[in-house]
């Protein structure tokens, strides 16, 4: 027989999501009459936006006829799409050839991780999304559970909490270490400025570290002194990999469409190009993210498609407001709960003093019939926390809202 790969053997129980639904269709079922209302999983849900739609559903009719029929397109994405990402998103900042089109960027942190293989020294942000985690673990690069059941040995955590204006101490991360880092931030929404960023720069220059800058969340930035993409900030291009996505901001979670940057400057300790081998990457292990969502890309670029992606992101970001004002309720005063939220990101991340994530799941799921994400689930940082998650339609975020009220402690 086959062994199995000790990497799954490795990663701890339950991967957060299915363990919500399994509480959730636990609760249901005996409880047939709550109309359960979900602001937990990050899932976007209003429709694509018309311009963006009808380019798709026009390229794909097209397939049906001799002319516009298409098979397989460059592993790394059309030449038009890679020149349109470079030219709207990154002015004067990156080339065309250092952008590389992907069916989503959850896939892209995942194939990154065979770039590094299991030798390398990571590094996460403490609470974090999971994937980098969880995908280390199954490259090997994790190693074993530590005993208190909190995380990896080989894998450091570096904790992103009120205290240090979730942003992190990163003296603990070792030389030559890969960074994950996600900003606008999920979950805890919160967006780092330009001197932050600058620091990790500086600190990943100077200590032989490449940063894997996760910026699925830019398009939510509304402050327009932060930065949206890391090749802002100086010395980026030597140390920075940037990976991002269409999901949010147009509503692409089911469509399927990111990309990521990995600038020609950037070296592997040998000085070989990292840029080239993650083309080999993609052209071995991937074979080009569909063309309709290709097409669907490059309409979201077009001023039309640029204009629905912000209507799209600022109907989610009036659901930030409300939920704020509601969780600024007399109710959550009283029990000291604090809400974290910058307005520049979906997610509101809420303390709960004296309470563990799980019993605060537990009780917004039955009391309010809310469905939330617990904090823990992201890392040993976020126990205590919560997040709201802004992705619904306003009359059920508003329901929502409305059975906080009655929420006691
Ligand atoms: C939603 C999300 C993504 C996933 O993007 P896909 O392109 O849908 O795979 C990546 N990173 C973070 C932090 C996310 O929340």
């Amino acid at each position: 027989m086959i062994n199995r790969n000790s990497g799954f053997a490795n990663l701890t129980a339950g991967y957060l999501f299915p363990e919500i639904a399994r509480r959730r269709r636990e609760y249901a079922a005996k409880h047939p009459d709550a109309s359960i209302i979900s602001l937990g999983i990050g899932n976007t849900t209003e429709p694509l936006s018309p311009h963006i739609a009808k380019a798709m559903s026009d390229y794909a009719l097209g397939l049906g006829t001799p002319q516009g029929y298409s098979g397989y397109g460059d592993e790394q994405g059309l030449t038009a799409l890679r020149e349109k990402i470079a030219e709207v998103f990154y002015p004067g900042m990156v080339d065309a050839s250092e952008v590389f089109i992907s069916d989503g960027a959850k896939c892209d942190i995942a194939r990154i991780q065979t770039l590094f293989g299991s030798d390398v020294k990571v590094a996460v942000q403490d609470p974090a999304y999971p994937v980098y985690v969880d995908g280390s673990v199954v490259v090997g690069a994790a190693g074993k559970i530590k005993a208190d059941g909190t995380g990896y040995e080989g894998i450091v955590y570096m904790p992103c909490v009120p205290e240090n204006n979730f942003f992190p101490d990163l003296t603990v991360v070792p030389q030559n270490s890969l960074i994950y880092f996600c900003s606008p931030n999920n979950p805890t929404g919160a967006a780092s400025t330009k001197e932050e960023l600058q620091k990790l720069v500086d600190f990943a220059n100077s200590n032989g570290c490449i940063i894997i800058f996760d910026a699925a969340y830019f398009g939510f930035i509304r402050d327009s002194s932060l930065p949206k993409t890391i090749y802002e900030i100086p010395g980026a291009k030597t140390c920075a990999i940037e990976i991002n996505s269409f999901s949010k901001p147009a509503g692409f979670t089911g469509v399927r469409l990111g990309w990521s940057v990995v600038p020609n400057e950037l070296k592997f300790a040998d000085g070989t190009s990292v840029n080239k081998d993650w083309n080999r990457v993609m052209t071995t292990l991937f074979n080009g993210a569909s063309n309709i969502a290709q097409a669907g890309g490059l309409a979201a670029l077009d001023p039309e498609g640029l204009a629905e992606m912000k209507g799209i992101i600022d109907y989610y970001l009036e659901n930030v407001k409300t939920m704020a004002k509601a969780l600024d309720g007399e109710n959550f005063k009283k029990a000291g709960v604090k809400v974290y939220s910058t307005g520049n990101s979906p997610y509101l991340w809420v303390y709960f003093p004296g309470m563990k994530s799980w019993d605060v799941f537990d009780k917004i799921l039955e009391e309010c019939h809310v469905v939330v994400t617990p904090g823990s689930g992201f890392g040993p940082a976020g126990e205590g926390f919560v997040r709201f998650s802004a992705f619904g339609h306003h009359k059920d975020v508003e329901e929502a809202c409305r059975r906080f009220e009655k929420l006691s402690f």
